[in-house]
């Protein structure tokens, strides 16, 4: 933490793993709602959750303090962005902005050379100070059709986890952000 207060953060890039944060979650063993994103207190795994969003908001708001620029990205469905403390960070923080973005619109999807393409929404949040990043908000026009990130799918005859897959980022997304990163940065002389 000191190293985000010392200024020596010029830009942090958080995302909270997102287990427990998910809908799907929800739906089966899971107590967070968007009227209950906390959850109801009794899943430890929610608790800790819980903990880690307040450690990455003082994180986020230390960087900021000291002059720093955050990116703190989850899925657009994920319940993390009901969170109180995130909700009143966004409220209080005028610097900030929300970039929505769907990740078929960077190159998610199979890996090459399979039989059959398939194409992978993750429709993504990007919560922001940098004031560049709106060419990052690429939406889906629904031109094609989106498989759901369960299951596997089956690579040299190997079954892999779609949604394992799908937890990095494609390399355009990623060059696009430090594209941009790198063109604010150099755009303010740092
Ligand atoms: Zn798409």
């Amino acid at each position: 933490m000191s190293i985000a207060k010392s200024g020596s953060v010029s830009w942090a890039h958080l995302g909270i793993p997102d287990v427990s944060w998910s809908p799907m979650r929800a739906l089966s063993i899971g107590t967070r709602h968007k009227g209950r994103p906390l959850g109801d207190g009794t899943r430890e795994e929610e608790r800790i959750a819980n903990g880690e969003v307040v450690f990455a908001l003082v994180f986020m708001k230390a960087v900021l303090a000291a002059g720093g620029f955050v990116t703190f990205v989850n899925p657009s469905s994920s319940l993390v962005w009901w969170h109180p403390k995130i909700l009143s960070f966004v409220r209080r923080t005028p610097a900030l902005s929300i970039v929505d973005l769907d990740q078929c619109q960077f190159g998610l999807g199979s890996p090459p050379g399979l039989s059959s393409q398939e194409f992978w929404k993750k429709g993504t949040r990007v919560l922001t100070n940098f004031p560049s990043l709106e060419p990052l908000g690429k939406t889906c026009a629904g031109l094609h059709i989106h498989t759901p990130l369960r299951g596997t799918i089956k690579i040299y005859g190997k079954h892999v986890s779609r949604a394992k897959l799908a937890s990095a980022y494609p390399p355009q997304l990623s060059g696009e952000l430090a594209r941009l990163a790198a063109a604010h940065f150099h755009g303010a002389d740092l």
